[in-house]
């Protein structure tokens, strides 16, 4: 199966029920954003500029148990903002398994090792030393760290911490190999957390899955080459979304970076460009989305849009009418279900838009939920198929593809090291963000890697603005590395 067999008899018996009941909209889940506070300042996202004043507030835990109560959702994305740095997060955790829910930690991955070993400490026993031994002799853990696991005071034996579950997911935020993902959370050495974030992970024992989002500049063939490197790692499944232009995250483009946001995301004709071979990557890897979905993506099929299926809460209430854009927050979900005029949005079966802001939207959290909900007996048949068909096997793990997947810092390409050795020369050669050119990918890395890929959209270096753009783009991203630097603890 691709998915854990209870988790998925509990979806099903949720959506049935929905259904005999004749509830016509109702939650399948909850995007809880306990806090929009963040350690990186990942370009294109929505988040950190759209709730920019309410950086610091946070959620308060029993808000956030009964927000998941009242709308029922089976499934719980914890997202943000970094939920890792939510205080109550392990609480959080405990009291959405009490209420029997399928959770998605959604993390960027730089503090999942000190909660793994939070989480060790707590639970360490003569059992757990040979895992243990195995993480030192990987380098995942240091000797100090693993000599305070085995010498737990009081107080972290008694720690609520974050246990491996048939019931959660460490969801990493991953979108592209070494160079590239450290270009786009904007700071060198996080895609190496990540992966040494994983690693441990399966160690361990707890479930893997990495969400990705695609944009104008995502260069196909490198995502399928990741998707190979993290299969190889064990990761457990993966999420693909098209980026969506966040108002908020294209006006910081622009006064920040100096980019053109039609440079950066996707229109509906180019996320099809883009996700052409996505079915054929639902083959190969554990795509975590439907069949109905993969092939809206792929262009094959046309889908409504069901935002009021995957709604958000976060410290302003209810979010409507979706994830991605904002007209109001409303105190109870039942209040948004009954208030929000849903036929103003999303598109109509023809993909056209209903409201401007639709016209080019592809995200997962509007319309993966049509695909699932489907009543359709070729859709419920595709999805029994594809959920309780056999899983895709792992990625064989090579040295080529390890050396394909870190082309960044590891090997001295770190876009921001790039950088400032162009600020010396007096930025001659300096390259622009997303080119390709300075992302040398080892394209045939790994058996059976096909070329099929779209340089049309983002190949062959794109540098789309005059030189003195990419001068500004990369002075800004030397004050942005500057400014912080990356922590595992
Ligand atoms: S189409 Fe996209 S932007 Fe529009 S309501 Fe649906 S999810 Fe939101």
């Amino acid at each position: 199966m691709r998915f854990p067999l209870a988790p998925t008899a509990k979806i099903a018996r949720h959506i049935v029920t929905n259904k005999l009941k004749g509830n016509r909209k109702f939650a399948m889940v909850l995007q809880l954003e306990p806090l929009h506070t963040c350690n990186l300042t990942c370009t294109g996202c929505g988040r950190i500029r759209e709730y920019s004043t309410s950086l610091k507030d946070l959620v308060p835990l029993e808000q956030c148990l009964a927000a998941a109560a009242e709308c029922e959702a089976p499934m719980i994305s914890i997202c943000g903002g970094e939920p890792l740095i939510y205080p109550k997060i392990e609480e959080l955790v405990a009291g959405l398994h009490a209420q029997g829910r399928m959770i998605y930690i959604c993390t960027n991955g730089v503090f999942m090792r000190k909660k793994m070993r939070e989480y060790m400490a707590a639970h360490f026993s003569p059992e757990m030393d040979g895992k243990l031994r195995q993480l030192v002799s990987s380098k995942l853990v240091t000797e100090k760290e693993a000599e305070a696991i085995r010498n737990a005071d009081e107080a972290a034996r008694k720690k609520v911490t974050i246990r491996p579950s048939q019931w959660h997911y460490w969801n990493v935020h991953v979108d592209g190999l070494e160079f590239t993902h450290d270009l786009i959370v904007e700071r060198e050495g996080v895609f190496k957390e990540c992966v040494a974030a994983i690693q441990m992970a399966k160690v361990l024992g707890y479930q893997v899955a990495t969400n990705t989002t695609v944009y104008k500049e995502t260069d196909v063939a490198e995502l399928e080459q990741m998707f190979k490197f993290l299969s190889s790692l064990g990761v457990d499944g993966h999420t693909i979304s098209p980026g969506y232009d966040y108002d908020a995250a294209k006006k910081d483009m622009v006064k920040r970076l100096g980019k053109d946001p039609t440079d950066f995301f996707l229109t509906r004709d180019l996320t099809r460009q883009k996700f052409k071979d996505i079915e054929r990557w639902g083959e190969m890897f554990t795509i975590f989305g439907t069949p109905g979905y993969l092939e809206f993506l792929a262009g094959k099929r046309e889908l409504a849009c069901s935002a009021w299926a995957v709604p958000t809460y976060n410290v302003r209430g209810w979010k409507a009418p979706c994830y991605v854009m904002t007209e109001t927050h409303y105190p109870t979900y039942q209040e948004m279900l009954a208030k929000v005029n849903w036929d103003k949005f999303g598109v109509d079966e023809k993909g056209c838009g209903r409201d401007a802001r639709c016209e080019n939207c592809m995200m997962h959290s509007g319309f993966e939920p049509t695909a699932a909900l489907s009543s359709g007996l070729r859709d419920t048949w595709v999805n029994f198929r594809y959920n309780f068909g056999s899983r895709p096997a792992p990625y064989p793990t090579s040295d080529t593809l390890t050396q394909a997947a870190y082309n960044g810092a590891t090997i001295g390409k770190g876009h921001l090291a790039e950088a400032k050795a162009a600020v010396n020369r007096e930025f001659s050669g300096a390259k622009s963000a997303f080119a390709r050119n300075g992302n040398d990918i080892p394209h045939d890395a790994g058996a059976g890697h096909d070329h099929d890929h779209d340089h049309g959209a983002s190949g062959g270096g794109c540098s789309t603005g005059p030189a003195n753009d990419q001068l500004a783009d990369l002075k800004a991203k030397i004050a942005a590395a500057k400014k912080i630097e990356v922590k595992t603890d």
